[in-house]
């Protein structure tokens, strides 16, 4: 019998709530086995009241890292010891890295989103319009204008949080932002290029919900993003595609800021197509995640 060098293994894991129906794990361990990577993804349903404990334990335990999602992305950055530079712009984490005796907060989902997006269309130079102005919003927001955006438009049902991200956007960014208020059915203005949904409408098991949206204004040259995962083809992209946009969906930006999590933890620059796959499996899905 082969003994192998240590029975400790590389532990990471996410921290959320509800967190049962997040599929991530899938697509971690499918990399880490892929790769031969000695390491865990535990999934842990953490109460927002237990979410220090968790943040305490994790370290006590050494975890390489670990991810947070709804709803801590925002209270998880005071129990960190330092924060990635766009995460001080962004203000929330959806992945903590272990560097020395410390957890430093690091925001991927931005950096994920644009990998995916930059399959179909290069966001330098395009007219941008974003639904909802909330962790995920903020984060392809400040990338997306960090990488060259020419505008971007920020939709919001709440509008101090729309215009606070606007403000966000215009101090640390060259792009040209600007606060739309969401009264009933918002028209996307001609000329815009990328549409996407960063709110949570559409998100399991709300399936059904509908995004106050008029769908006629979606023009067939712009491209049309969700960042809901679970299902990947919401209602909304699946409007879009009626109206003969090309469509990207959740599922590419959630691989993509794994991928960097991975990177962050590991050192190794995992096969997005095997983390892709573990995903499709899940879901039943055989297509690619544009179309
Ligand atoms: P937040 O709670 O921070 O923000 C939610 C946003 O959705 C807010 O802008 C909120 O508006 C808006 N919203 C909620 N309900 C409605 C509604 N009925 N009509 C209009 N706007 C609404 O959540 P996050 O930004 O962290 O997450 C948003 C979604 O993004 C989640 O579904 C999450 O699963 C997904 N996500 C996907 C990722 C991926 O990798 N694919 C990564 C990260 C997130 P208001 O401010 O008015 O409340």
């Amino acid at each position: 019998m082969t003994v192998p060098r240590t029975f400790l293994s590389t532990l990471t894991g996410l921290f959320a709530s509800p967190a049962a129906e997040n599929p991530t794990v899938a697509m971690m361990e499918a990399a880490y086995h892929h790769h031969g990577i000695d390491a865990r993804y535990l999934t842990c349903d953490v109460s927002p009241a237990g979410l220090a404990d968790a943040v305490n334990g994790a370290r006590a335990m050494g975890w390489a890292g670990f991810n947070c999602s709804l709803p801590h992305k925002v209270a998880v950055v005071a129990l960190l010891d330092g924060l990635a530079e766009s995460v001080r712009i962004i203000g929330a984490v959806n992945c903590a890295v272990r560097r020395g005796e410390q957890f430093i907060g690091e925001n991927t989902d931005g950096r994920g989103f644009l990998t995916s997006l930059r399959t179909v269309i290069d966001p330098a130079g395009q007219a941008i319009v974003i639904l909802g102005a909330g962790g995920a919003a903020r984060a392809i927001a400040v990338e997306s204008a960090l990488a060259g955006a020419a505008t971007i438009t920020v939709v919001n049902r709440t509008p101090e949080r729309g215009r606070e991200l606007v403000r966000l956007l215009g101090e640390h960014t060259p792009t040209s932002a600007i606060f739309a208020p969401w009264d009933g059915a918002y028209s996307v203005p001609t000329g815009t290029t990328i549409v996407v949904n960063a709110t949570s409408v559409g998100l399991f098991p709300d399936v059904d919900s509908q995004i106050a949206l008029n769908l006629e204004s979606l023009d067939s040259s712009m491209v049309v993003c969700d960042v809901i995962p679970n299902p990947p083809r919401t209602r909304f992209l699946r409007d879009a595609q009626r109206r003969g946009c090309r469509t990207i969906d959740g599922l590419g930006m959630l691989v993509n800021q794994g991928a960097v999590a991975i990177e962050h933890w590991t050192g190794v620059s995992p096969d997005v197509d095997v983390m892709r796959a573990a995903l499709n499996d899940v879901f039943d899905l055989p297509s690619p995640d544009h179309t």
